[in-house]
């Protein structure tokens, strides 16, 4: 079930990035006026944690080694990306996320179904077949950085994970490479419209799809456990080779469960591609 619909979202993202991505950049390239004279000092380091440049024109604190006025140009282009069509999204995506809720929903249930009686579990899957449609319809907006309010969607920059602050993100290291060696404007279009450009590849549309359907998977599995009233606190459990926030929530060891854990989220995926579990404690 996962598998169908991972490949099903998979596949209508990269299709909406192949569809977008020449109106998505276009702003941003009519305003982009190559530099002249500007020339970097070094190769532009301005992926986070990156080495830090050696170079004493580039002391300054923060922005990577940018100079102040690249960094100025940088927030202006970036700002006229038009990330509108991303609002066309949600609706795309929630059937997919819909199957996920429901199997997602059913499997929780099933965990706690030795601890219920029949007519208990009957109507504990009967109540959240119905709350994974409002869990899909949250999810898919948070997708965008929205919130659907009375059927109208409606900004909700809190989210985490947004696909269009990702491609801002991901949009963001080669115009400030295309500023700071004066890139010709048909340089920066042929790099920012290249079919593998890591804004809007296949490879992404698959993590995106993978990361996003497990967060629904396991927020279906929360929902049974809270409905059930059986489940008063959860684990994390680790993946394989985790990172240091994956550990730590693990390590607190069973939390209550409206809790967040550590690394402020409430249940796995703690981030892209973040593979951990997640398990109820049930009794006493
Ligand atoms: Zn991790
Ligand atoms: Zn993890």
């Amino acid at each position: 079930m996962v598998t169908d619909a991972e490949k099903s979202m998979a596949a209508t993202l990269a299709a909406f990035f192949v569809a977008h991505r020449a109106e998505i950049v276009a702003p941003l390239l009519a305003a982009y006026k190559p530099t002249t004279g500007k020339q970097a000092h070094h190769a532009p380091s301005v992926q986070p944690g990156a080495a830090q440049c050696a170079c004493h024109a580039c002391k300054s604190p923060a922005g990577g080694g940018l100079d102040l006025e690249v960094q100025q140009e940088l927030d202006r282009l970036l700002l006229k990306l038009d990330i509108t069509s991303f609002e066309d999204l949600p609706a795309q995506v929630q059937a997919d996320l819909l199957k996920v809720a429901k199997s997602g929903a059913l499997l929780g249930a099933e965990q706690l179904a030795s601890d219920m009686s029949a007519e208990a579990y009957d109507s504990l899957v009967n109540l959240v077949n119905e709350r994974a449609v409002a869990l899909a319809a949250d999810r898919s907006a948070a997708m965008v950085g929205m919130k659907w309010v009375d059927g109208e969607l409606i900004p909700n920059p809190n989210t985490l994970w947004r696909i269009d602050e990702g491609t801002r993100a991901l949009i963001r290291s080669d115009v400030s490479q295309a500023l700071q060696e004066g890139w010709s404007n048909s340089s920066l279009a042929d790099t920012l419209m290249d079919p593998k450009h890591a804004a809007f590849s296949e490879a992404r549309a698959n993590m995106v799809a993978r990361t996003e359907l497990a967060k629904m998977d396991m927020q279906a599995n929360t929902a049974a456990w809270k409905e059930s009233g059986l489940v008063q606190e959860k684990i994390w459990l680790l993946a394989q080779n985790p990172c240091d926030q994956c550990t730590a929530n693990a390590e607190q060891g069973a939390i209550p469960i409206d809790d967040e854990f550590d690394g402020g989220e409430m249940e796995p995926p703690q981030h892209p591609n973040c593979s951990c579990d997640l398990a109820p404690v049930v009794g006493d």
